[in-house]
């Protein structure tokens, strides 16, 4: 079901059982290659592809595109909502739903600078709603090894306007993509960082032309195969919520 097509009777008629599926994702420069609204795109087309099969058990809100892209904040077109901001806009959605009696609840990411504040937000919300199913996941965080047997560039996984981002535009909007302006780009830091340091870094440091990756890679039918894996991710944890868990001895 989809929230925004329903009348508040419907939704009130609604099973309180239903996953709702939120998905996040962001404005922000995608290189020269695509759209700002890369994000918020990928993450809705995926979850209203899954919600399109599990129809019965699930109830799809739409796309949040307001993320946190500080760092990105170099090119012109960026909005930024600070973590704060971000956090209160996603935790005032749920509590809204919280209080029309909806407890299990989904958070499907497309834009890496939303991970963190949608696990601080899902875990302040748990401390306050004990009773509440809340999961979240990058849909690129669900494809299993499929990326890296599909990806014919040098890089095995999604980064930003890369080979994988520009393959799934050019499967589901391909209008959207400037196939000749697709460029690889990512710079590398001299000397490299120690393993498992986090550096926090804007991206007009750390590329030419706001991308990382190697879009010259992009391939429509990579792009099918990328999205197939990832609606079948979400539909599983669809199912995983939907059914419920319990927790036994090993
Ligand atoms: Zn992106």
């Amino acid at each position: 079901m989809v929230l925004g097509n329903l009348t508040w009777r419907e939704v009130r008629d609604a099973d309180r059982e239903l996953v709702c599926v939120i998905p996040t994702g962001s404005i922000e420069q995608h290189g020269p290659h695509l759209p700002l609204l890369t994000d918020t795109l990928l993450a809705t087309k995926v979850c209203e592809l899954a919600e399109e099969r599990r129809q019965n058990s699930c109830l799809l809100y739409p796309g949040i595109w307001l993320g946190c892209s500080s760092h990105h904040m170099a090119m012109p077109g960026t909005c930024t909502a600070s973590a704060g901001t971000y956090i209160a806009v996603l935790t005032e959605v749920i509590e809204s739903s919280l209080s029309h009696g909806f407890r299990k609840f989904l958070v499907i990411n497309g834009h890496g600078g939303n991970t963190e504040p949608n696990g601080i937000a899902l875990r302040e919300l748990k401390a306050a709603y004990n009773e509440g199913f809340f999961a979240h996941a990058g849909y690129f965080s669900l494809l299993g090894d499929v990326a890296a047997g599909v990806l014919r560039g040098p890089l095995k996984s999604i980064r930003h306007a890369c080979e994988a981002e520009a393959s799934m535009m050019l499967h589901l909007f391909p209008d959207l993509v400037r196939v000749g302006l697709l460029r690889d780009d990512g710079l590398e830091s001299d000397p490299p960082a120690p393993a498992g340091l986090t550096v926090i870094h804007h991206f007009d440091e750390v590329t030419e032309e706001g991308s990382w990756g190697y879009a010259t890679h992009a391939d429509k039918e990579t792009g099918r195969r990328l999205i197939e894996a990832a609606v079948a991710g979400v539909v599983g944890a669809i199912d995983y919520l939907g059914n419920g868990y319990v927790f036994r001895k090993s």
